[in-house]
């Protein structure tokens, strides 16, 4: 009797936002086929009854993302398609009294610590017992590790400490055991990610733990790279380069999110850092780790960025030569403490000052790929399409960084595995090449 009414209510989880959302809806996705109860991840197919929506409430263009989907799902239970429609995450966290009377179809607003009520309006009970494992939505190769929950950090414009809480490190023993579980399952590669990973075990022991995470991690056979995402630049450990240098499974690879480096914005941004020491920083990593590939995210058009301020934050990209940079563009949020600036720059100044940083970097890439050419590299082959076989370095993380295309034609290869590439030719963005022995 059970199984049948329980087929019937298969949910359709819809993610949006950063990887560390990724890895709750898994979490929710683990919990509920536990409870025998039907449920996918991002599917696109139309018979799902039930949606939850795991959102996303960080900047302007990615709160209404989120709300988009939400009315996509409310238009679709408007016209009887689906029975229940749920709200999680971010966005509902901050939000949710404002958008309850907004989008009335929503049956059930949840926040991002809320995942046993959830699962009590989903039918389901919180099994305690599965701390430590988590089916992936990922290529089964690959898996996310979030390591820590929440923020101290008083970013002027971030809201993400509003939404995520304090900083709280995940024990150590379930971080092991969550990853061995993955590595039982054919995850190869881990990628680490918190709002700040090197801000591990502060909270526990008053000292920062994430080299000996690193090295706890990289005993695990089975793994292969270990990347390591969200560094912090003020008070960085240095000791996990020396974990980066001394260990191959320890990609050497390194997100770190500056967002600027004039010092004017660094003191508005209260980053807790100069550009002074950014550029100290930089080159210790660089001596230490001199093949390192070095990721950033900067932020433009914050209250009181000056065009001088931008010219600097141009030289410093030019002479640094990032290999992978993104660029956002200031969002005015709520509660957060630029929100007592005046938001005096324009968007369309914001976007043009971003795409500036951009035309800059997209040289830099180009540049440093054609120095590719020739080389042989070991590629992780993460999918394929009708052409190529599509897959990255040790320079690159999925999503957000460049990849490595062989054609199909003439080589043999399957998904999830390593294999060395000759690489023929580059782009500004991606290598081509072919498989060598
Ligand atoms: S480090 Fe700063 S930008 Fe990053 S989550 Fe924390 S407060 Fe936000």
């Amino acid at each position: 009797m059970k199984t049948k009414t329980l087929k019937s209510n298969n949910i359709n989880i819809v993610t949006l936002g950063c990887s560390k959302n990724v890895v709750d809806s898994e979490v929710l996705l683990s919990q509920l086929k536990a409870n025998d109860i039907y449920a996918v991840h991002e599917s696109s197919k139309n018979n799902h009854k039930i949606i939850v929506v795991n959102t996303c409430g960080f900047i302007e263009s990615a709160k209404q993302e989120s709300i988009d989907t939400i009315l996509h799902y409310s238009n679709l239970k408007k016209s009887g398609k689906i029975e229940k429609l749920y709200v999680t995450g971010c966005l509902s966290q901050r939000y949710r009294d404002e958008l309850k009377s907004e989008i009335p179809e929503v049956d059930s607003w949840f926040g991002t610590f809320e995942l046993p009520a959830l699962l009590k309006k989903l039918g389901a009970d919180y099994k305690h017992e599965l701390i430590g494992e988590r089916l992936i939505s990922t290529p089964s190769h690959y898996a996310y590790l979030k390591i820590a929950e929440g923020c101290n950090h008083p970013c002027s414009f971030c809201a993400i400490p509003l939404m995520r809480g304090k900083f709280k490190s995940k024990p150590v023993e379930l971080i092991i055991e969550e990853a061995k579980n993955l590595a039982k399952n054919g995850v190869k590669e881990l990628i680490l990610i918190a709002q700040d990973t090197t801000y591990y075990g502060m909270d526990i022991s008053g000292k920062k733990q994430i080299s000996e995470l690193l090295q706890k991690l990289a005993e695990i056979e089975q793994i292969e790279w270990i990347r390591l995402h969200y560094s912090y630049p003020s008070h960085f450990p240095l000791d996990v380069l020396d974990v980066m240098k001394n260990n191959n499974k320890i990609c050497k690879y390194l997100d770190i999110p500056l967002q600027h480096v004039s010092d004017n914005m660094l003191k508005a941004m209260r980053r807790g850092i100069s550009k002074r020491a950014i550029i100290e920083l930089i080159d210790k990593i660089k001596q230490k780790v001199p093949e390192i590939s070095l990721r950033t995210t900067m932020l433009v058009g914050h209250p009181g960025e000056t065009e001088q301020d931008i010219e600097e934050l141009k030289e410093f990209v030019e002479r640094i030569k990032f290999s992978r940079l993104g660029v956002f563009t200031y969002s005015h949020e709520e509660n957060t403490h630029a929100y007592s600036l005046v938001d005096d720059i324009l968007q369309e100044e914001k976007d043009k000052r971003a795409e500036y940083l951009m035309n800059v970097q997209q040289n830099i890439s180009y540049e440093e790929n054609q120095k590719k050419i020739g080389k042989t590299l070991k590629v992780l082959f993460d999918k394929s399409d009708r052409e190529f076989f599509i897959g990255r370095t040790e320079a690159d993380s999925p999503d957000v960084d460049n990849e490595v295309l062989v054609p199909i034609k003439d080589n043999y290869l399957r998904i999830g595995d390593f294999s060395n590439v000759k690489i023929t030719k580059a782009d500004f963005f991606d290598l081509y090449g072919k498989i060598v022995k």
